[in-house]
């Protein structure tokens, strides 16, 4: 039975790099049926929140990643290999009971150098032109010097006793073999003087103790998997398989950063992404099938994805793919799901919707053949709510030319004196008082269109002008006259 982790450290949102990691397990835990679990990795006293752990249980929940075993929002645990946070499994002394193991066995030993004498020894290293790591200084105290150090006032760190030689290796899931040479890799710390563990420590115990069978994480791990192996290696216990996922790169090239706009999940939430188009699109930063396939029906992709579809090259990040996909969903909605999934960032412009002059879910319907943000659509329905705001450019383009005002003023006749005030009725009339005064049907839609939206473009004309209604249209076009 597979067990797979996704395991943040809570020192900020849920970004798009940490989505795609724990989108990745998700699936792969669907795919074979196996437990999708989620642990806070909060050993970072200083720069861990539960704000941030709230924000990344709010942005798993909306993407639909629910995990089967892990905390959950309500402060409760579910599963059996708990508890799920680390700061409560460091205190339950879970860590140290390890530690203690390796101190006894002699893979890990105390370190009393102060972070000044640290400092130092890195300078000096760099100016022999030796790689700056730490040479091993405490590793063969006496329990006298021990003593001596700890009467300083001097609080120890524990390290790991890394081999001399040798080589660390793995068969990487997606990058295949890898390889590190012992001498390349450092006496880590595992236990910080706080009695703190830190995340190369910590991770191995608790993905040991998790049972988990697949570690699947980003590739900006690849350093510290050879630290991890070797601890697994000293406890005896055997490595998971291993997966890096690649990285993310903006479309610039560059890692993937606040500098390309968004980056948090929660972002893309507010600027309307739905969590569908958000999990269609993760999963295609750095995976794909055979025939390249796109878009994803609802169960598709827990179905689909696997490991060997998995790429070692970066995957680039591009948001005018994300917006189209958004918009292909968007179209997916029915009008209904459309108007509901719309509200919240209607009620947050602030429209006066209860006044609307038809139903609500056919103005929003509209457009949704073109709408590719939710947090658009408020804009874009505003004309129907609030007195029309003319685009400067359309005006100058549409409005001040001589034939307009003929056009308004007689339109406005018509439309007065029309029996139905209804699409079809509006079609016919405005184009026959076209051709009564030998107008082309385009001079007089563009000029009617931004009498009564603002805008050179927008909906259906007629349907939008039935909408808006006879008195609301009537008053826009006289108005639109003082415009010229
Ligand atoms: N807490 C680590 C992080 O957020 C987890 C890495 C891992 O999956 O091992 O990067």
């Amino acid at each position: 039975m597979n067990r797979v982790r996704f395991a943040p450290s809570p020192t900020g949102h849920l970004h798009i790099g940490g989505a795609r990691t724990a989108l990745f397990n998700y699936l792969f835990a669907k795919k074979y049926s196996g437990t999708f679990i989620l642990r806070i990795e909060d050993t970072d006293e200083l720069r861990s929140t539960d704000e941030s752990v709230k924000s990344i249980y709010e942005s798993m929940q909306w993407l639909g990643l629910n995990w089967d075993e892990g905390a959950m929002p309500d402060g409760s645990e579910k599963g059996s290999f708990g508890p799920y946070v680390q700061s409560a499994r460091e205190a339950a002394g879970i860590y140290k009971k390890y530690a203690d193991e390796l101190l006894e066995n002699g893979r890990a030993y105390h370190c009393y150098c102060t972070p000044a004498e640290l400092d130092e020894m890195r300078k000096k290293a760099q100016l022999e032109k030796r790689p700056p790591k730490y040479e091993g200084l405490c590793r063969n105290l006496s329990e006298a010097k021990k003593r001596e150090l700890e009467a300083q006032g001097r609080k120890p760190v524990i390290r790991f006793r890394m081999p001399d030689d040798g080589v660390t290796g793995w068969n990487d899931l997606i990058h295949s073999e890898v390889k590190f040479e012992n001498k390349l890799l450092y006496d880590f710390i595992m236990v910080k003087a706080s009695g703190y563990p830190t995340y190369n420590f910590a991770c191995v115990i608790d993905d040991h103790l998790m049972e988990i069978t697949h570690v699947i994480r980003g590739d900006d791990h690849i350093s510290n998997t050879p630290l991890q192996i070797n601890i697994y290696q000293a406890l005896g216990w055997k490595v998971p398989e291993l997966a890096h996922l690649s990285m993310i790169l903006g479309p610039d090239g560059t890692r993937l950063s606040k500098r390309h706009g968004a980056t948090s999940v929660g972002e893309y939430r507010n600027q309307g992404y739905l969590p569908q188009t958000m999990r269609n699109y993760l999963a295609l930063l750095g995976w794909s099938t055979v025939d390249s396939q796109q878009i994803f029906k609802e169960g598709e992709l827990e179905e689909k994805f696997d490991l060997k579809g998995c790429q070692k090259s970066p995957a680039i990040f591009d948001p005018v793919k994300l917006n189209w996909m958004n918009g292909e969903y968007i179209r997916q909605h029915s009008k209904e799901k459309l108007l509901e999934i719309a509200m919240p960032y209607i009620q947050a412009a602030g429209l006066p919707v209860d006044k609307s002059p038809v139903p609500l879910v056919d103005i929003v319907a509209l457009e949704q053949e073109k709408y590719k943000l939710l947090s658009e659509i408020p804009t874009l329905i505003e004309f129907f709510f609030r007195d029309v705001k003319y685009d400067p450019a359309a005006v100058e383009k549409t409005l001040k030319n001589p034939e307009a005002k003929k056009i308004l003023e007689g339109i406005r006749e018509t439309y007065a004196s029309l029996g139905q005030f209804k699409e079809i009725e509006i079609e016919a009339a405005t184009r026959a008082f076209a051709k009564a005064n030998a107008f082309k049907a385009g001079q007089v839609f563009h000029p009617v269109r931004v009498a009564v939206s603002g805008r050179t473009d927008g909906p259906t004309l007629f349907r939008m002008i039935e909408y808006l209604g006879r008195e609301n249209v009537l008053r826009r076009l006289t108005h639109a006259t003082t415009l010229l």
